[in-house]
């Protein structure tokens, strides 16, 4: 079903009493907002839920104890759970079904609903609940539990900023709406605290990060007339300074900020011969159109995708000169 709003996965929500929550893999803020924001509100409703990820967490989003607390990886038991407590599905932030890992091999066990803001979302539940005009899918879910009239505590209100605030850049992004800070304020009147948020966010940069920054300035390389900003992270520059995949900076925002530069991008190794480009622009260039070429998909300013390969300098300059067309044609 297309062109749904929040009543219509409210009044789904208010038929069921045991609600699985999904994220999508390489989880982000909005993702583990989004989750925790919904486990905590459904809850007050009376209903029970089970957050899941089929990935590990990064550090710095563990700093907010609720992520810990209320979020599952998904192993046997909690496979074995999901099945025999639970019939609703509703699935958070995530564009496609391989973005939610191996839960996508169960997806047509459960009524399924996807609440989304990528505007490259495939519209892959029994009820998609798209838009694309939301900042993130946690300003959607402020919709959804407003709606349900949930009542926000502190907590509740700090762990609903934070995808809010993460998908928008604090607030200067594209992405950030009119809309975005209207919630935003209304969070705040109910106890959220950007400040804490902020420090957790950009206060907790582990030294090495700062090292691994360096090693990856040094592979810097511009291309189309400086309009593209491009280096690499692997596993090697990685494990010297101890530093775990799933935790490694994005880094990719820095190489955006150079002046001149419209797109910029950042592959890096998660396993061996598999990476993670995360690209990113600055004005014009639709670089979910890029990913989406080469099998992701994403945001116009923010998207990525993945690729296997054991040459990554060959696939590095086939895909700038793909970049190189799209902008200069
Ligand atoms: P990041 O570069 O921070 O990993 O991702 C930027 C944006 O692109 C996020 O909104 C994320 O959801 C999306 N994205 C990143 N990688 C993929 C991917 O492999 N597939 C899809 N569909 N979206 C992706
Ligand atoms: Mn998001």
């Amino acid at each position: 079903m297309h062109d749904v709003d929040e009543k219509v996965v409210a009044s789904e929500i208010k038929k069921s009493n045991n609600i699985l929550l999904v994220g999508h893999i390489l989880p982000d803020g909005d993702a583990v907002s989004s989750l925790v924001s919904m486990s905590l509100g459904l809850e007050k409703l009376g209903k029970r839920t089970l957050a899941i990820i089929d990935d590990e967490i990064g550090e710095y989003l563990l700093e907010f104890p609720l992520v810990k607390e209320k979020i599952k990886r998904l192993d046997s038991e909690i496979e074995q759970m999901m099945f025999n407590e639970f019939d609703l599905m509703l699935i958070l932030d995530a564009s496609s079904p391989d973005r939610i890992g191996r839960i996508e091999k169960y997806l047509s066990y459960f009524h399924v609903i996807v609440i989304d803001h990528h505007i490259t979302n495939t519209y892959y539940g029994n009820i998609n609940w798209v838009d694309p005009s939301m900042g993130a899918t946690a300003q959607m879910i402020y919709k959804l539990l407003s709606f349900l009239n949930v009542d926000y505590d502190e907590q509740l209100a700090t762990m609903n900023l934070l995808g809010i605030a993460t998908d928008t850049g604090f607030f200067k992004y594209e992405n950030t709406g009119a809309e975005t800070f209207r919630v935003a304020a209304s969070l705040t009147e109910k106890g959220a605290n950007i400040s804490y948020i902020s420090n957790r966010i950009h206060g907790n940069t582990p030294v090495e990060h700062i090292y691994l920054y360096r090693d990856v300035i040094s592979k810097l390389k511009l291309a189309s007339k400086g309009m593209i900003a491009y280096s690499l992270i692997t596993l090697g520059m990685l494990s010297k300074y101890n530093i775990l995949p799933k935790d490694s900076p994005s880094l990719v925002e820095n190489l955006r900020s150079i002046k001149g530069v419209e797109v910029a991008m950042v592959f890096q190794e998660y396993e061996k011969n598999l990476y993670h480009v995360s690209l990113r622009s600055k004005e014009w260039a639709d670089v979910s159109k890029i990913a989406l070429e080469f099998g992701g998909g994403g945001h116009p300013r923010a998207a990525g995708f993945s690729i296997r390969t054991d040459n990554i300098d060959f696939e590095i300059q086939k895909i700038v000169e793909y970049i190189t067309n799209f902008l200069e044609n």
